[in-house]
């Protein structure tokens, strides 16, 4: 789950991280009344949406002026945001933050994230803050350096010291980097979070290490343990498809191709969206209905893809161990006879009680491609969606 970045400063100013100060508006009017409550003379109107990039696309604007504010709130605040993160559709902006202008000495990079490989949190820092860090990452990998904190031992003065050292920070800047890192650990620690971006984490004039913006992803497992955090969650930002699969406990990721997938297994629906591209074509996306979904699970399942205008062709793709194939098909059927099939369907069953499976799909009549195999229902659903193009 993602929050916007004026939660994430509220969040880590609790735990005494040092961040940009500001509020939040959800109209021009009150964006002016935040910025009169501020000292100025700079203020910065900031874009919030659950995506980067915010600045290269005109999100993030630092004026002189109260009447300034009002007009980039006016110009920001409804428009669509297009960053490199939000792909070419944008992002409809639907609140702002005012922020106290910074005068900035140095743009530094930090992040910390679960390292798999490793088992460990990391802190990643570079000298090279701003905007584009994916560009240092792939033109100068060697200013970009990974710190590991081990879990037995927690945070320790000496991660700050290194990290200060990486960052290129000296005397009270690096004390200040020691207490920051070890705020910025705890948060992340007891928040759960799996990522946590301060770009840019800047040096001012007056020689303060402040966070200026913050993007954080919370592990969704973790969810249960905090109802505060949840209490940010902002549904706008989020796919509808992606809300509604979340209410049935399924594993729904949208794409951008044409052939929508049912699987059960993660593994088994990485493999399905392999082979059809494979096959030339695109998945619509991840669909995983785990391994002990209900008929009525299975039925929400087939609603979400037959929603997606995008989908022009379903490939369901079950290996029925726990998950038994009747239960599948008697899913698909009763969302199918629900909503109505205006695509082709290929459905590959495999495991417990697939005959039964088989048999209640073929009892029922319903214009469905039977498949015998992973190979041979990738095959049929591309060549199905090609030909009714
Ligand atoms: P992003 O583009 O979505 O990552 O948004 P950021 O919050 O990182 O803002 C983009 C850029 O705006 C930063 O890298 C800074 O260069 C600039 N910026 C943000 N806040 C301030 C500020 O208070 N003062 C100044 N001078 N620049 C700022
Ligand atoms: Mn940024």
């Amino acid at each position: 789950m993602n929050i916007h970045e004026y939660q994430a400063k509220e969040l880590l100013r609790k735990f005494g991280v040092n961040t940009g100060r500001g509020t939040a508006a959800f109209t021009v009017d009150e964006a002016v009344k935040a910025a009169e409550a501020q000292p100025g003379p700079v203020w910065v109107v900031k874009a919030q949406i659950h995506a980067g990039g915010r600045g290269l696309g005109g999100g993030v604007k630092v004026v002189k002026s109260i009447a300034d504010v009002k007009t980039e709130a006016t110009r920001i605040l409804g428009m669509t945001l297009v960053t490199p993160q939000t792909g070419p559709q944008g992002k409809l902006v639907q609140r702002l933050y005012i922020e106290e202008g910074t005068a900035i000495a140095r743009e530094l990079y930090l992040s910390m994230l679960v390292d798999r490989e490793t088992s460990n949190v990391a802190f990643i820092a570079s000298t090279e803050g701003g905007m584009s860090i994916e560009d240092v990452a792939h033109n100068t990998p060697e200013k970009i350096i990974t710190i590991h904190v081990d879990p037995a031992a927690g945070y320790q003065p000496y991660v700050g010291r290194r990290i200060a050292n990486a960052l290129k920070l000296e005397g009270d800047l690096a004390k200040q980097c020691g207490k920051m890192m070890g705020q910025l650990y705890k948060a992340f620690v007891d928040s759960d979070m799996s990522l946590l971006e301060i770009n840019p984490l800047v040096v001012s004039k007056d020689n303060q290490l402040i966070c200026l913006d913050a993007k954080v992803n919370f592990d969704s497992n973790s969810l249960m343990r905090h109802p505060d955090i949840v209490a940010l969650r902002d549904l706008t930002e989020e796919d509808p498809k992606e809300i509604e699969a979340s209410k049935y406990d399924l594993s729904y990721v949208a794409l951008d191709g044409s052939i929508g997938c049912m699987v059960n297994g993660a593994g088994l629906a990485m493999a399905t969206m392999d082979i059809i591209k494979l096959y030339g074509a695109e998945p619509a996306n991840f669909l995983d209905v785990g391994g002990g979904a209900t008929k009525e699970k299975v039925t929400a399942a087939f609603k979400i893809i037959t929603a997606d205008q995008r989908v022009k062709g379903i490939l369901v793709n079950i290996f029925g161990g726990i998950m038994k194939c009747d239960v599948i098909a008697e899913g698909v059927v009763a969302a199918v006879r629900d909503v109505g099939l205006k695509v082709p369907l290929v459905v590959r069953l495999e495991g417990t009680n697939v005959e039964l499976g088989k048999k209640i799909i073929t009892d029922s009549g319903l214009n469905v491609l039977p498949a015998d195999d992973l190979n041979d229902a990738a095959q049929k659903i591309v060549k199905a969606v090609k030909d009714a193009a």
